[in-house]
């Protein structure tokens, strides 16, 4: 990179920076157990005893489950939705009748009311079927029109759209070809002109895009005399002229997913369908996602339940040198990881469902935490699945059929649930976000000793501030509960492990305020130290959540699950279980804070940028170029000069 390019790159991250922290909602009206947790703060009356829904939730969210568990297993063929990359009309029009497009908007307005606990296990339930057809309801009521509307719309644009929206399928439409993480590139603009606002530009990947009538739209607003602009939120009727649908996408997985690219030429969209106020957009959109995020988890949940089931089931029926394979070490290892992983998954994402209900807590790391954490460990369950169905794990379902066997579809679990680690948040700007609010309370008190721009004065206030406040905190993360004994008792043997969890907690806080010492402002660049000191936060509270599970899982009472009751102390065994795994993670992840090849693969991958290793590319084709077999009069998808077909 020149210099130039690399000044011209360092305004555009600056400004990608600040357009990501007006998003962000810099205050914390009620408690949060992520937030302190990364301040060594161990709160788990926050999150203990377990929340639990109330009588009428559990009546309407009960009820709503048993009839949509008969639909999906009596009316929905997901071979076929795989088989023809499609979701049947008829599908989609019974959900509708039974509510399911409307899960969580009020009743009053034609929805069914559901909770959040109940909307993410109805999330588990389809996706257990089809994953594709779980992202058409969570694209719709997670992301699409009716969260904005209902979280920021004014009581007319309730009126007009949640009714809609409890029928009708509905997209969020933010990324553009050369805007994915990054929304302070947005291109597509809204210029106000009259009585309406006119809409240009291109959307990519809109999930539902190809068949939804309503969608909610983030375009920029140009700035004006009196006018504030920015990225802004619009409702769009897909009717509207000027919309076109370019393509339908196909991807790794998914398979029948409504995914398009979607063109806007001079679309005049109403005034009154702008979202709250012009440039809140982004602010809107990540405040829908703070509950929002929690619908991939519940799809992720959903594959862990079953991957369960079919390890169980194979390792059992599957004879190799003369014992069941499940039997083998290697193979006992994935059967204990996935089974506690799935118990690990559904914990977190109930207990972070029943919080977001109880309103009395702030959810959104725990949200954010569930979806960077279940959307990884899900990926490593499947792909343990696929090993130990060894050449049928990677056989498809239909072959597996067509031979006479079981159709298990192992690989298509892996292929849909792969772009969860990408879409809402990729895990690498998880960490990013999740790391800025970890270190939130540290740079409330210190972040002018380490702004670049700050003045003299300014960097001096901030440090006697900051004095007072470390004089008071850090004494706070020598010791405490986690050094007790007796702490945690009511929790029998899992007390040992939340005693963990608070010991680790306080030791995360001295690693953070160590870091934040060391590299001050260049802490954020330090992403391999923030990913780790995430992941570490997301082991915590998954440890914390099954530990809390267990606990109320093997009480007198189910709290949430209708059907049969956990026997005896099997949820605390498999809690236990869980927290042991989760724990040598931990461990591993502390060391790899301060011991890691990071510095090193930034330099090495500076020089693999600049061509200086294009020598380890040599002597295999590459199959993205066209080649021979390609007409010569079609130029193919790329010809820039610098992508060659045979490697120099
Ligand atoms: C099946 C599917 C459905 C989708 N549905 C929708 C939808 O309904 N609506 C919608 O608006 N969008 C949708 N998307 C888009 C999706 O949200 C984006 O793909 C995602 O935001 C990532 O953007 P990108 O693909 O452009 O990757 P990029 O932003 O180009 O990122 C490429 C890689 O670089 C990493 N990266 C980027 N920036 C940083 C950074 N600052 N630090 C560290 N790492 C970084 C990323 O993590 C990633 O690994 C969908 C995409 C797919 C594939």
């Amino acid at each position: 990179m020149s210099q130039t390019q690399r000044s011209r790159g360092h305004v555009d991250e600056r400004t990608a920076r600040k357009v990501a922290e007006e998003a962000r909602e810099a205050e914390w009206r009620l408690p949060s157990f992520g937030k302190q947790l990364f301040l060594g703060d161990f709160r788990l009356d926050l999150v203990h005893p377990h929340p639990r829904p109330d009588a009428e939730a559990r009546r309407k969210g009960e009820e709503f489950l048993a009839a949509l568990t008969g639909f999906c297993a009596s009316r929905i063929d997901p071979a076929a939705i795989e088989r023809e990359s499609r979701i049947p009309d008829d599908v989609v029009a019974g959900l509708r009748d039974l509510g399911a497009l409307g899960m969580k908007i009020p009743e009053k307005h034609g929805g069914l009311g559901l909770s959040q606990l109940y909307y993410g296990r109805a999330l588990m339930v389809v996706g257990s079927v089809s994953p594709a057809l779980a992202a058409l309801l969570s694209a719709h009521q997670s992301i699409g029109v009716p969260q904005p509307v209902k979280l920021f719309g004014t009581r007319e644009q309730k009126d007009e759209w949640l009714p809609r929206c409890a029928r009708q399928v509905s997209a969020f439409l933010l990324t553009e070809p050369d805007v994915g993480s990054d929304p302070a590139r947005l291109r597509a603009t809204a210029v106000p002109d009259g009585d309406d606002y006119v809409l240009n530009g291109v959307k990519l990947w809109t999930t539902n895009g190809v068949v939804a009538d309503l969608v909610v739209v983030m375009a920029r607003v140009p700035k004006s005399d009196g006018r504030r602009g920015g990225i802004s939120a619009f409702v769009v009727d897909m009717a509207t002229p000027g919309i076109t649908v370019e393509n339908r996408n196909a991807f790794m997985g998914l398979r029948g997913i409504e995914n398009g690219v979607t063109r806007f030429h001079d679309v005049r969209v109403p005034k009154a369908n702008l979202i709250g106020a012009e440039g809140a957009g982004l602010k809107i959109a990540l405040t829908t996602l703070n509950t929002g995020r929690l619908s991939l988890p519940a799809i992720c949940a959903a594959s862990g339940k079953w991957a369960a089931k079919i390890a169980r089931e194979w390792s059992r029926e599957r004879v190799q040198w003369g014992r069941p394979i499940g039997e083998h070490e290697a193979v006992s290892r994935k059967v204990a990881f996935i089974a506690a992983t799935a118990y690990a998954m559904e914990a977190m994402l109930d207990l972070s469902g029943q919080l977001a209900d109880d309103e009395r807590n702030d959810i959104r790391i725990e949200a954010a935490l569930a979806k960077l954490w279940t959307s990884e460990m899900a990926c490593r369950a499947a792909d343990e699945l696929i090993q130990l169905r060894g050449g049928r794990g990677y056989e498809t379902a239909e072959s597996l059929a067509a031979r006479g066997e079981r159709g298990v579809p192992a690989e298509q679990l892996l292929r849909d649930l792969r772009i969860n680690r990408i879409f809402e948040g990729s895990t690498e700007i998880m960490h990013l976000l999740i790391a800025r609010e970890a270190v939130d309370a540290h740079l409330s008190v210190a972040g002018d000793i380490i702004d670049p721009d700050a003045s003299t004065g300014q960097k001096a206030r901030a440090a006697a501030k900051a004095g007072g406040f470390y004089a008071r905190w850090l004494p706070t993360l020598v010791t405490g509960a986690g050094h007790r004994p007796s702490s945690y008792g009511e929790f029998g043997p899992l007390a040992k492990h939340l005693r963990y969890v608070e010991r680790a907690s306080r030791k995360l806080a001295r690693s953070i305020f160590y870091a934040a010492g060391r590299w001050q402002g260049g802490l954020e660049y330090r992403q391999g130290f923030l990913g780790r000191m995430v992941d570490i936060g997301a082991e915590l509270y998954a440890m914390s959540a099954v530990c809390v599970r267990a606990q109320a899982d093997s009480s007198a009472e189910r709290p949430f699950i209708s059907g049969g009751a956990v026997p005896g102390m099997s949820a605390v065994r498999l809690a236990d279980a869980f927290c042991r795994q989760s724990r040598v993670r931990v461990e591993e992840l502390f060391d790899g804070l301060w011991r890691n090849t990071d510095a090193m693969d930034v330099k090495l991958a500076r020089s693999v940028l600049a061509g200086d290793f294009a020598w380890v590319e040599e002597g295999v084709l590459d199959p993205s170029i066209p080649g021979p077999w390609i007409a010569p009069s079609d130029p193919g998808p790329s010809q820039k000069d610098d992508v060659h077909r045979t490697i120099p």
